[in-house]
């Protein structure tokens, strides 16, 4: 169980309290806060300056903590299907050190998931100090338009795959506490 391979978002500002539909853009908006449970609104025009706004802010929120390895826009309180991924988690590199750089997926779908499923530990920085066991399949396929506004297609597995269903989740307004077993406060 470690944490650092698991926590898919990260947060500045603990604002467990707030009830605000719209915070500041790049402070994590917290559990209680009905944007994450909202279904995210496609995105109409994914090289808008509207969208590579949400991108950056979302960008800041992910890397202002080491742990962030992944975030979803309705995490910054923007209901859009965006999320990113760190590109460490892409490509299989130690999560130690984040370089910052970065994958965006827009408007995503799968295309397959297996029906062989893994078990592992998550935790959400919109859900602080909470984490729990969350089967899911082991494998997917996702569709996903990119930053440059191209439709792409990419099979991934083992963390990559559990962070894009993280995320994926967290654009039908679903969070892992829905699904997790041994849920354990730290
Ligand atoms: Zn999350």
């Amino acid at each position: 169980m470690i944490f650092k391979d698991i926590l898919v978002t990260c947060g500045a500002v603990d604002n467990t309290a707030r009830k605000e539909y719209n915070p500041p853009m790049s402070e994590i908006v917290q559990k209680e806060n009905k944007v994450l449970r909202k279904i995210a609104e496609p995105v109409a025009d994914a090289v808008s300056a509207v969208t590579k706004t949400a991108i950056k802010k979302m960008a800041e929120a992910l890397f202002k903590e080491p742990d962030g390895i992944g975030i979803a826009a309705p995490q910054i309180g923007i209901s859009q299907k965006i999320f990113l991924v760190a590109q460490e988690v892409i490509d299989e590199q130690p999560l130690e050190k984040m370089s910052g750089a970065y994958e965006t997926f827009i408007n995503p779908v799968f295309k397959k998931v297996s029906i062989k499923k893994s078990k592992d530990t998550e935790g959400c920085l919109s859900v602080r100090g909470i984490y729990g066991e969350v089967a899911r399949p082991e494998k997917v396929v996702v569709e996903y338009t990119d930053k440059n506004g191209k439709r792409q297609s990419r099979g991934a597995s083992g963390l990559f795959a559990r962070v894009l269903q993280h995320e994926m989740d967290h654009l039908d307004g679903v969070l892992f506490i829905d699904k997790a077993k041994y849920i354990n406060k730290k």
